[in-house]
């Protein structure tokens, strides 16, 4: 990997998915009561593009021989029901280990198989290996652009079939909304949000021999995020 985020910026990152962050995440993540309106919509944004990807992998009969890596995978909103549709397997990571070891604590409760799922505390940067598919969603919240460019070649090197990827789309309107503190009231409040132009995301997969198959934008209040499918050419 050339470009990095900057060590500070990910120390405060790993550390706010490792106290106060986790614990909001988690709750967000759940089916809590204990969230307030906006977290309350972040859960119903967040749920439409677990399960586009969810529905867009499905159309792959062949899910049960097919290896997956779930890139920052939180507390395995994706990879929990992943698991249960019967994937070969999943490579489960995260930079923070609250969120690995909340992951590995529900996967357990849902009585899942364990041998068949991974559980890495990592960050992207340091993601090795290959994989039928790799899946890295609301992440790049993160990744300024250059950054996130950068990561996307390096999911693609980790694919041999399809790449999806989520993040927060750079709009003329979000940045107003952003500038006043409308948007992304959770990660902005302890680490900085960055949202990414598309085009480039786009180039950056293209250039590793990737294209689009598909797009959709999730929507909620407070919560807006880009889907992109990308399959190997
Ligand atoms: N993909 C999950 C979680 C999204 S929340 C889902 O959609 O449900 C963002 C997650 O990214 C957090 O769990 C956070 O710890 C993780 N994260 C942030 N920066 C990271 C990095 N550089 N490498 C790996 N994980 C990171």
């Amino acid at each position: 990997m050339t470009t990095q985020i900057e060590k500070n910026e990910k120390a405060e990152v790993t550390k706010y998915f490792n106290g106060t962050g986790f614990d909001r995440w988690n709750r967000i993540y759940s089916e809590s009561n204990d969230v307030n309106k906006v977290q309350k919509n972040i859960r119903i944004g967040h749920k439409k593009t677990v399960d586009d990807v969810l529905n867009w992998l499905q159309e792959d009969k062949n899910i049960k021989v097919k290896s997956f890596c779930d890139a920052g995978c939180g507390v395995g909103s994706l990879s929990i029901p992943l698991a249960k549709l019967g994937a070969k397997s999943i490579y489960l990571s995260d930079i923070s280990e609250a969120m690995v070891d909340e992951t590995r604590r529900r996967a357990n409760e849902a009585g899942l198989d364990l041998n068949k799922m991974s559980f890495q505390v990592s960050d992207l940067e340091n993601l090795k290996g290959t994989f039928n598919v790799v899946i890295c969603l609301d992440v790049f919240i993160h990744y300024p652009q250059r950054e996130a460019e950068e990561m996307v070649k390096h999911l693609c090197h980790l694919s041999d079939e399809r790449l999806i990827v989520s993040f927060a789309p750079y709009t003329p309107l979000l940045a107003l909304l952003k500038s006043i503190g409308q948007l992304f009231p959770g990660p902005s409040k302890t680490t900085r949000a960055y949202t990414l132009k598309e085009s480039g995301i786009v180039e950056a997969a293209k250039q590793s021999g990737f294209k689009v198959v598909r797009s959709k934008l999730n929507q909620a209040p407070f919560y807006f995020s880009k889907l992109i499918e990308f399959t190997k050419c």
